[in-house]
């Protein structure tokens, strides 16, 4: 069909690196700029320019000679595959810190993604209000995802609720889990789930921290001899 747009193709490893190019571009729009060169955008990313070429090749046509990328209609592009025009629901399941944090923080409007409610079971919470989001009663996600559009959930609750709450995520309309909690998921495959392991972040950062001594130890204990 002539009027149907092109669907483009994007390879797993580019859209692990999409959001990153988002958040630079919108930077770069909110700063006025409405050009830039594969080799200043690489410059602020920190990746090589060939990278940059390679990876927005597949949006095409715009990335000229010369003229450099027109930052608006690469973001407005990025922006369109990465669903941020969808106005995406969510609510948070668990109101602790980690909770409590997410709603705080501007992560959700950034993207697009409209924050609607908190759920919790504790006694002491439900009622309450958190950054201006209603905590409601776990028992009532059934209920409030059958009247209200709701996406996204987002999983803060300890390890130990997760496979229960995963039941109740489940038997909704919910498509897609983000989940904080240190425990993976068993959950149908009609959900996507976006793991973030905060944990293992930091272990892996201890990790590199030790190797890079233990190098730096070596390399002294070389000098030394
Ligand atoms: P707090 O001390 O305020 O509870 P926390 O982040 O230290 O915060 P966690 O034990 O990690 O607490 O629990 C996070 C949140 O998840 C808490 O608000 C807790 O009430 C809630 N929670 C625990 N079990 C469930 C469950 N099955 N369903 C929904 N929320 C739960």
């Amino acid at each position: 069909m002539e009027n149907e747009e092109k669907k483009i193709y994007v390879s797993q490893a580019v859209k692990k690196r999409l959001p990153r190019y988002y958040r630079y571009l919108r930077q770069l729009l909110e700063d006025g700029k409405l050009r830039i060169s594969s080799l200043e955008l690489a410059a602020l990313m920190n990746v090589t320019a060939s990278q940059i070429r390679q990876d927005l090749n597949c949006f095409g046509g715009f990335g000229q000679q010369g003229y450099g990328y027109n930052v608006k209609y690469l973001f407005g592009k990025i922006s369109e595959i990465l669903g941020v025009g969808e106005r995406y629901t969510a609510v948070i399941i668990g109101a602790g810190n980690l909770g409590h944090a997410l709603a705080a923080s501007g992560t959700f409007k950034d993207r697009g993604v409209i924050l609607k409610a908190l759920f919790d079971i504790s006694s002491e919470k439900i009622g309450k209000s958190i950054s201006g989001f209603p905590v409601y009663s776990l028992d009532e996600l059934d209920e409030y995802c059958m009247n209200e559009r709701v996406d996204i959930a987002v999983l803060t609750v300890p390890g130990s609720a997760v496979a229960s709450v995963s039941e109740k995520i489940a038997a909704t309309d919910i498509k897609g889990v983000w989940n904080f909690s240190e425990v993976e998921l068993s959950l149908p495959p009609r959900l996507s789930v976006e793991n973030v392991h905060l944990g293992d972040k930091l272990m892996n950062l201890c990790y590199d921290i030790k190797s890079n001594q233990s190098e730096e130890e070596s390399a002294g204990a070389g000098q030394e001899e």
